[in-house]
């Protein structure tokens, strides 16, 4: 293990005496829990973690940074640590603090701190009706979630989370709070908008929510031992459905866990999982291809948008995990077959999920006024990750989920998608080149010393 480099006792105090939230620094008590991420595997050894409690705050601290020639790493959740670089001599600047929300149902629109979870804007905004493009998990945080992409369960239907990004503020590496929209600051714009977060510290976002109430979504069980045929059924129904249609095919290996419920417990399932924006009977008619292979376990039925929070059951707590995903050009029946091999039923895997979804729709189209997303030139992205409460478990899960990457490479699209890539790797492997490009010009800008570290690094260059 790597030790961090200490700040010095002046240095700490004029810190703590510039920002109005708290300081923690190696050595002091508080300093284990402050530096721990969502993900436990991620062992953070920052020299300083720093809990913001406003946009103020963020530019103070982010000004203090820069006065110490320290680099400064914007953190929420943690859900995203397992891609991050080492933190030795940074700042961990987190936002978790600021998670106020606002829904203006006559606009259509909510504004969310930093901070805010998707949870915290869901709730609220399903009360007038609204839906967020929220992803899977309720505890995600809306920002890393956002300037990473965003793919959810209404992704075929209303694209990427972060083309629905109408206006962010930001802490540029200055330590300036400026607003970014279509009138201010238009690089910057674009660039949080599935870029990530290399230009600057975002202190709240601005987004569009759809007047979606309730929708027809849950998924169909099936023993383990059907995964080539479940996974293959729902590969060629993928062929035929509508925009409206957003799911998955997943294998899935529940944990031995009181929170598992009875009947799933320990257990190991083929699964499709599955939301349709429309009525229950037309639902009905659309997965009854599916539902026809006699499922153990039907949950389909009209649930509220807020529900779509549990559909996927990801982990409610900080878990270890290690995981990583690839943009899949295609998934014909080879690709199925390849993944079924390492992860069916015959497979001796630590890998408890492995998923692929289903793009194309919105997501396939230009999305007008896009940021560095604008549209996902891949049919399906593949997830797999499992649990790893020691390091040999995370060797071994690395090696599994590469193994999984490694088989699907005959199908693997030019670069990955961002959320999904939980190696770490320079962002030009998770963007299309040419807004890899436009980033590094927009990074020499704002950022020539690189004193943002984001989940994906951008290399400045002005040429
Ligand atoms: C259980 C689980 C479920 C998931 N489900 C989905 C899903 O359905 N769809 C999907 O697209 N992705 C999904 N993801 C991936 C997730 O979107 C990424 O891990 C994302 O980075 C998490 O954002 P965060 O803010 O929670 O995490 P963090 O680790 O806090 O942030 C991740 C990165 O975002 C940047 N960032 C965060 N806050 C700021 C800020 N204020 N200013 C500048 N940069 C910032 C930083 O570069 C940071 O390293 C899931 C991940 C997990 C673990």
């Amino acid at each position: 293990m790597t030790t961090p480099n200490s700040l010095s006792y002046h240095v700490t105090q004029a810190l703590r005496a510039s920002i109005i939230g708290d300081v923690f620094v190696p050595g002091e008590h508080g300093y284990d829990h402050a530096r721990q991420a969502w993900n436990l595997f991620a062992d953070q050894q920052p020299a300083a973690v720093v809990f913001a409690e406003s946009a103020a705050d963020v530019a103070r601290a982010v000004k203090f940074a820069a006065a110490q020639g320290m680099r400064i790493a914007p953190q929420g959740t943690g859900h995203g640590s397992p891609s991050l670089e080492p933190l030795e001599d940074a700042i961990l600047l987190k936002t978790a603090r600021m998670r106020r929300v606002e829904i203006d149902p006559a606009t259509r629109t909510a504004r969310a701190e930093a901070g805010a979870q998707w949870q915290d804007v869901t709730v609220p905004a399903g009360e007038h009706g609204l839906a967020a493009l929220a992803g899977t998990s309720p505890d995600v945080g809306v920002t890393g979630y956002t300037l990473g992409g965003g793919l959810g369960w209404l992704a075929r239907r209303y694209g990427l989370a972060a083309n629905s990004v109408t206006a962010a503020e930001i802490v540029t590496p200055d330590g300036h709070l400026v607003r970014a929209d279509t009138d201010h600051e238009p690089d910057l714009f674009w660039a949080v908008r599935g870029g990530g977060g290399s230009v600057g510290v975002v202190t709240a976002l601005e987004m569009t929510l759809y007047p979606v109430r309730q929708l027809y979504a849950g998924a169909l069980f099936f023993p383990i031992q059907r995964s080539a045929q479940v996974l293959h059924a729902w590969q060629a129904w993928t062929g035929t459905i509508a925009d409206e249609v957003t799911s998955l095919g997943r294998i899935l290996r529940l944990p031995s866990l009181p929170e598992v419920p009875e009947p799933l417990r320990g257990r190991a399932f083929a699964l499709v999982e599955a939301a349709y924006l429309g009525a229950a009977d037309t639902g009905a008619a659309l997965i009854q291809p599916l539902r026809q292979l006699g499922p153990e376990l039907d949950t389909f039925a009209t649930i509220p948008a807020t529900a779509l929070a549990q559909l996927h059951m990801d982990p409610a707590q900080p878990v270890p995990f290690q995981g990583d995903g690839a943009l899949l050009a295609d998934a014909p029946a080879a690709a199925i077959d390849a993944l079924v091999a390492l992860t069916g039923p015959d497979a001796d895997t630590s890998l408890a999920s492995i998923e692929i979804r289903h793009l194309g729709g919105a997501l396939a189209r230009p999305a007008r006024d896009a940021g560095a997303q604008p549209q996902i030139d891949a049919k399906y992205v593949m997830f797999t990750g499992g649990f790893t409460p020691t390091p040999e478990a995370g060797d071994t899960v690395r090696a599994q989920a590469q193994a999984v990457k490694d088989a699907l490479a005959a199908w693997h699209a030019p670069y990955d998608y961002y959320n999904f890539a939980e190696t770490p790797a320079d962002a030009d492997a998770v963007l299309a080149p040419a807004s890899y490009r436009r980033l590094q010009k927009i990074k020499a800008t704002y950022d020539p010393g690189q004193a943002i570290i984001s989940a994906h690094p951008v290399w400045p260059t002005t040429r």
